[in-house]
C-alpha cells in the first residue's frame, strides 16, 4: 500500500470525531456508492436527528394547534432562546449578544440599518473586492438608500498584483487611509472565493482606531473556525446556517450585536412585535420597548420547523465542540494540501489560492487550474465527488471534519490525479 494512503487510514482511525460521521445521511448514487462530498461550505449535509425534530414540531402542532404557542416542553413563542448557547459558544458571544432570526442578507440589512448611520463627511463603507454578490448588492443599495454614490462611497480592498490574498498590513493601510471618510468596515470572517480567514481581532481594533463600525459575515467562518466576537469588541455579525452548521437549504440565520449596545435605546432600529418586550408583547399596545441584547432586532415571530432542524443539528455541533472540530479541520485540511503537492509538485498545473497558513484558512482549499478547470470539474462530478465551482476559475473542495475522512481525502486525491494525466 502507498504511503499516503497508509497514513490516511491511521489517521481516521485516531480521528476522535470519527463516531460523528455516523450521524449525518450521506449523498450516494444510484448503486448506494457513497459520494465524496467535499461541498459543506456551500450546503452542510442532513443530520439523522432532523426529520425526528421537525417530526416533533408538526406533531405539536397537529395535536394543540396554536396552544402549541404556550405548551411545555418547547413553547414556540420562546423556541428560538434553545439556539442561543450553541450559538453563543460557536462565535464567542454572550447568549444575550446572539439571535436565531430571518436569513443572512435580511440581517444584514437590519444591522446596517442601525450601525451605518453616514453623515455628510463619514459615509464610507469598506469592503473586500470579490464579495459575495448578496453582500455587494446589501451594501451598494444602502449607501443609495442613504443618498451616496457608492462610486466614491464603496471602498473595494484588493490584493497586489499577482497575489490572491489580502495582506494584513495592506487592510490596516487602507483603514487608516479613510479614517476621516469611514462610517463601516464589513468583511467576510472567511472569504468565500478564496477562504482567506482574517485576523478579526486586529482589524476590529484597526477600525474602531479609525471611528468606523464593525461587521462581520460569518457564513463561511460559523461552525468552521472558533471566534471571540465579544472579546474581540465586533459591534455586529450575521450569518447563514446550512453552511458548516448543516441546518439545512435556506434555514432561518443568525445576528450579532454586542453587549454594548443591549440597552441603548438611541440607536436606531426597523422594529417589529418580536422585538419589543416579552412580558407586555401580547397586549398588543402601541410604543416600541425593544428587549435587551440582540433579541430587541427580531421583526417577526419565528420560524419553528426550521428551527427545529437547526436547533438538533446545533446539537451535533455543541457534542464535538467548535475546539475539537478546528483541530480536525487543520489536520484535515493541511492533509488535502499534501496530496495536492504530491500530485503536483511544481504547481504546474494547479494552484491553491488559499493562503497556505493554517491559522490563515478554515476548512476550504480554493483551487486554480492553469487551464480546462471546468473539464477537470465535470470529470471530478462524474467520478463521484462532489465540489463546487465558482466562476471564473476555482474549485472549491471543504472537507468538513464531522463528517468527512481522511481515506475521502486521499481518495478525491487520486482520482484528480488520474483525471489530470
Ligand atoms: C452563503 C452566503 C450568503 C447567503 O446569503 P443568504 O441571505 O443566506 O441567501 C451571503 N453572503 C456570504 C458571504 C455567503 O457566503
Amino acid at each position: 500500500m502507498e504511503e499516503i494512503h497508509k497514513q490516511a487510514l491511521t489517521h481516521d482511525q485516531n480521528d476522535p470525531l470519527r463516531e460523528f460521521r455516523d450521524r449525518f445521511h450521506i449523498p450516494h448514487d444510484h448503486q448506494g456508492n457513497e459520494k465524496i462530498y467535499f461541498c459543506g461550505n456551500s450546503l452542510g449535509l442532513q443530520p439523522k436527528t432532523v426529520s425526528g425534530a421537525i417530526d416533533n414540531e408538526l406533531e405539536a402542532w397537529r395535536t394543540l394547534g396554536v396552544d402549541g404557542h404556550f405548551t411545555e416542553p418547547n413553547p414556540w413563542w420562546t423556541y428560538h432562546k434553545r439556539l442561543k448557547k450553541p450559538l453563543a459558544h460557536l462565535i464567542g458571544a454572550q447568549e444575550d449578544e446572539v439571535v436565531a432570526m430571518n436569513n443572512l442578507t435580511t440581517n444584514l440589512h437590519l444591522l446596517m440599518a442601525s450601525f451605518y448611520r453616514p453623515t455628510a463627511h463619514r459615509y464610507r463603507i469598506m469592503i473586500e473586492g470579490g464579495a459575495f454578490p448578496s453582500d455587494h448588492y446589501a451594501v451598494e443599495s444602502q449607501i443609495r438608500w442613504h443618498g451616496f454614490n457608492p462610486q466614491d462611497a464603496l471602498i473595494e480592498l484588493r490584493p497586489r498584483p499577482e497575489e490572491e490574498t489580502l495582506r494584513m498590513e495592506d487592510i490596516i493601510d487602507a483603514i487608516e487611509q479613510q479614517q476621516d471618510s469611514l462610517a463601516l468596515l464589513l468583511l467576510p470572517g472567511i472569504q468565500y472565493y478564496t477562504g482567506q480567514f482574517f485576523n478579526l481581532k486586529t482589524i476590529t481594533e484597526v477600525a474602531h482606531g479609525a471611528g468606523a463600525k464593525v461587521g462581520y459575515d460569518l457564513a463561511h467562518a460559523i461552525g468552521n473556525v472558533p471566534m471571540q466576537l465579544h472579546d474581540w469588541n465586533v459591534d455586529f455579525a450575521v450569518w447563514c446556517s446550512y453552511k458548516y452548521l448543516n441546518s439545512g437549504p435556506g434555514n432561518t440565520g443568525g445576528a450579532f450585536v454586542h453587549e454594548r449596545y443591549a440597552n441603548d435605546l438611541e440607536i436606531p432600529r426597523l422594529a417589529g412585535w418580536w422585538g419589543h418586550q416579552e412580558e407586555d408583547r401580547f397586549q398588543m399596545k402601541p410604543g416600541f420597548k425593544p428587549m435587551y441584547g440582540a433579541d430587541g432586532w427580531q421583526l417577526s415571530n419565528a420560524n419553528i420547523l426550521p428551527l427545529a432542524a437547526q436547533r438538533a443539528s446545533l446539537q451535533i455541533v455543541a457534542e464535538a465542540g467548535i475546539n475539537q472540530i478546528r483541530e480536525k479541520s487543520l489536520q484535515l485540511t493541511g492533509f488535502l494540501e499534501e496530496c495536492i503537492q504530491s500530485i503536483d509538485p511544481e504547481q504546474k498545473y494547479i494552484t491553491v489560492i488559499t493562503p497556505r497558513n493554517p491559522a490563515e484558512r478554515g476548512a476550504q482549499l480554493s483551487l486554480v487550474f492553469t487551464d480546462r478547470g471546468k473539464e477537470v470539474f465535470e470529470k471530478l462530478t462524474q467520478s463521484g465527488i462532489i465540489v463546487d465551482w465558482r466562476e471564473p476559475s476555482v474549485i472549491r473542495v471543504a472537507p468538513a471534519p464531522l463528517y468527512n475522512t481522511f481515506t475521502e481525502v486521499y481518495r478525491f486525491s487520486e482520482i484528480l490525479r488520474e483525471t489530470l494525466s
